[in-house]
């Protein structure tokens, strides 16, 4: 039997190393930066285009947010002028990095929250969510204390890390997808994960469903994320929806809570056993000769039995969890 072809490989930025110890926060020396003048590291920062005089904060990404960043902007500090006093969370997303995929944030070598103002010379350091959870040593991280609302960082203890800003993610993660994700949304739901999906759901709703229900919004759609009601959320950077299943396993941890064939594909309602006369009615004479095993949707009715279908979902799964299949109808 050939074998399945093992989990796709990380993304590279997921592989480069991190440039500082998870348990120390990074030497930032705090000096002013002006616009176009390079830092004293081995690195130039690259600079916005602004107007003269402008305040300039610099900005430095984790390497696993740099893949969300322009191409010229990875690597290196970003020198990024603003006018006015703008939220950290408006100037990343300006950047091109929606607040949910942020884990944290220091300012100054400071824990800061989204809100907090932007002043010249401020150094930012933006960390992911897997960052933040190898620091904790947890899986996913509660939100904790980020100051509060317009104050600037406060005083940091010595050895004082990132504080995370993220919203813990249900148990097991339930998601609402937007309406390009169709077959994502199948695979999500084959394995047993509660997915809500319509192909005509507008932004404002699935925004809304994500807050309200406590999911994961799942989109391609950077705008869509940005909206602040937005806090679980996830931008798939992949187009091919089995790449975008690696994506989210890798991101959710999924082939590890997965409950196959418990979901409705069709309508995310919840399967139960069914008994053989109780659905003979609506299956072919073959089917009913070859399988004893039924189950049905409590939502829609559908039927489900372990047929040709379900050994290609098997296969999807066994994909998924990283595991050579070697005997197909097992
Ligand atoms: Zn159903």
């Amino acid at each position: 039997m050939s074998a399945v072809p093992r989990r796709p490989d990380r993304p590279p930025a997921a592989d480069r190393p991190v440039p500082h110890r998870p348990d120390r926060p990074p030497a930032l020396n705090g000096t002013p930066v002006t616009n176009g003048n390079p830092r004293t590291s081995a690195t130039p920062a690259l600079a916005d285009t602004s107007a003269a005089g402008a305040p300039v904060a610099t900005f430095r990404f984790d390497p696993a947010l740099e893949d969300l960043l322009p191409p010229a902007r990875r690597g290196v500090p970003i020198e990024h002028s603003f006018l006015a006093t703008p939220a950290v969370k408006d100037a990343i997303e300006a950047l091109g990095v929606p607040h949910p995929e942020v884990g944290a944030i220091l300012v100054n070598g400071h824990p800061a929250g989204f809100d907090y103002r932007l002043r010249d010379g401020d150094d930012v350091r933006v960390f992911g969510p897997v960052a933040i959870a190898a620091m904790s040593g947890a899986g996913h991280v509660a939100p904790a204390g980020a100051p509060a609302e317009g104050q600037p960082a406060p005083a940091a203890t010595p050895g004082q890390g990132p504080v995370s800003l993220m919203r813990a993610v249900p148990e097991p993660p339930r998601f609402v997808l937007d309406g390009h994700l169709g077959r994502l949304a199948r695979y999500l739901r084959m394995l047993g994960f509660d997915a809500a999906y319509r192909n005509d759901a507008d932004d404002a709703e699935l925004a809304r469903c994500s807050a309200a229900e406590e999911r994961i919004l799942l989109t391609r759609d950077r705008g869509l994320l940005r909206r602040s009601v937005v806090r679980l959320g996830y931008l798939l950077r992949n187009d091919d929806p089995r790449a975008q299943l690696a994506e989210v396993e890798r991101r959710y941890g999924l082939a590890e809570r997965a409950n196959p064939f418990t979901r409705c594909i069709r309508c995310n309602g919840l399967i139960e056993p069914a008994e053989r006369a109780a659905v003979a009615d609506r299956l072919q004479p073959k089917t009913l000769r070859y399988y004893d095993t039924f189950g049905r949707c409590r939502s829609c009715g559908t039927v489900y039995w372990p047929g040709s279908h379900y050994e290609r979902m098997r296969r999807v799964i066994d994909e998924l969890a990283g595991v050579e299949r070697t005997e197909p109808g097992s």
